[in-house]
């Protein structure tokens, strides 16, 4: 009797005692640009209290001196396993999105998900995957031979089509578009597709036809869809804008804006490393590469599953057989320019496989926050966080992510501004991020202590 009594003490009279509280920590939300140290209570996987006050829970995670901010939101994660969902983590990731390539069927990538993901999930309304299945190419991630080799008959693209349009039923969050990978779709095909996302009044997330400074290059791909956007009244997020633009990343950039002040909707991405990544049996790849890539030669490509720099012979071996790529083709200061403008969010383009594959997958959060808001001053923490939260988040019409408010999902970031850091590198990509202390997924800790949570599988399937 007297332990009970003592135990009810203990409960202020006025309050709740929540699931979760984040006791002390400085508390950054973007959305309301709110930097104060204040309390967080979690109940039932949302945010129920944000207060000065103390506030009491079962669970109480002392976050005095740390960065509490909504969880990030990585809308371009190739790697939806639960290898990559543990990177992600780490990373302070809580929501990671396949929206470049996508995926097709929708519904049952959702399905094989439910219930078995660390982190929430999501994917777009794959285009290329679509194309693939329906022109029966044999290659995986990417198109490798039929999608590649010859163009689409009216049939295939009617069944395209309408593979696009059911996965966006079926609650895709866009439509997914990788141009360079299908150069033989024409520009009456991009654009029915830009139209089907008009439909749905959604975006297209696309990796454009061209890129680099030979015409035609990154300024003509970029003209091509944002004159689909214009004239079909979908949405344009065009990934990864460094290593597509490279070095006329400052022009692209500088047409994104001028859209955008003409009332069209287009948003941008990009990675904080100086090298992309992709499939090297790819169409990236077909003769004249070295150009469109900016100049870059076969020592600037770097096989992902050995690190080896390659040579004319070993590039035309393993074009062979396929495989991750790396190309350092990105200049640090086009990195920086990127960076350094508001407009960009943070998005990883990562994929990890059996612990290879390009750092970013494990440490594009990290990094960002560790090197280019700490050590280099290059953006403020609260630009940083808000292009990791509440500007993806916008992007993808979701108004309970990204931000930090009662009654928003409680996926939230705890972390440590004075050491966090990424420790992934091409050579050894497979490193958790540092100073990552407590990452939350609809109201469960999956990161602890700076250390993943064992046996919790709270992430959820995020729809339109
Ligand atoms: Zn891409």
């Amino acid at each position: 009797m007297r332990f009970l009594l003592s135990l009810v003490m203990a409960i202020p009279l006025t309050g709740q005692t929540y699931d979760v509280v984040i006791a002390n920590g400085r508390v950054l939300d973007p959305a309301t640009n709110l930097d104060g140290v204040r309390n967080i209570g979690v109940e039932n996987g949302k945010i129920a209290a944000i207060s000065a006050a103390p506030l009491e829970g079962r669970t109480r995670i002392d976050a005095k001196g740390l960065i509490v901010a909504p969880g990030f939101i990585d809308l371009h994660s190739h790697g939806q396993t639960p290898e990559a969902y543990r990177f992600k983590a780490r990373d302070g990731v809580t929501t990671a999105l396949e929206m470049e390539v996508g995926v097709s069927p929708v519904a049952a990538w959702y399905a094989a998900r439910r219930g078995k993901a660390l982190i929430n999930f999501g994917a777009t309304s794959g285009e290329l995957p679509a194309r693939m299945r329906v022109m029966h190419d044999t290659g995986k991630l990417l198109p490798h031979d039929h999608a590649v080799e010859r163009a689409s008959t009216e049939e295939e693209r009617r069944e395209i089509r309408d593979l696009v349009r059911q996965g966006l039923d079926d609650g895709a969050l866009g439509i997914g578009m990788g141009i360079a990978y299908e150069p033989l779709a024409t520009r009456t095909e991009v654009l029915g597709i830009f139209r089907i996302a008009a439909e749905h009044k959604t975006a297209v997330y696309v990796h454009m036809r061209s890129g680099g400074p030979v015409e035609p290059g990154a300024i003509d791909a970029l003209e091509e869809v944002i004159a689909d956007a214009a004239v079909s009244g979908a949405s344009l997020h065009v990934v990864h804008i460094t290593s597509t633009c490279i070095r006329e990343t400052p022009q692209c950039l500088e047409m994104i804006a001028g859209a955008r002040a003409h009332h069209l909707d287009v948003t941008t991405e990009a990675y904080p490393y100086t090298a992309g990544m992709t499939d090297i049996s790819s169409a990236i790849f077909s003769p004249g590469w070295q150009a469109r890539q900016g100049g870059t030669t076969y020592s600037d490509l770097q096989w992902a599953a050995t690190g080896e720099r390659l040579t004319e012979e070993s590039f035309g071996r393993y074009r062979e057989t396929g495989g991750m790529v790396a190309i350092y083709s990105i200049p640090e200061d086009i990195v920086r320019v990127a960076m350094t403008n508001p407009m960009v969010m943070i998005a990883s383009d990562g994929i990890i496989e059996n612990g290879k594959g390009h750092p970013r997958a494990a440490g594009t959060y990290a990094r960002v926050l560790g090197r280019y808001v700490r050590e280099e001053h290059v953006l403020s923490l609260m630009d940083a966080v808000r292009r990791m939260t509440v500007m993806p988040a916008d992007r993808l019409g979701l108004k309970n992510k990204g931000r930090l408010a009662v009654g928003a999902d409680a996926d939230i970031t705890v972390f440590d501004a004075a050491r966090v850091i990424d420790r992934a590198t091409f050579e050894k990509p497979a490193q958790y991020s540092e100073g990552i202390e407590y990452v939350l997924v609809d109201g469960t800790p999956v990161v602890n202590r700076g250390e993943l949570v064992e046996g919790v599988l709270p992430g959820k399937g995020v729809r339109r």
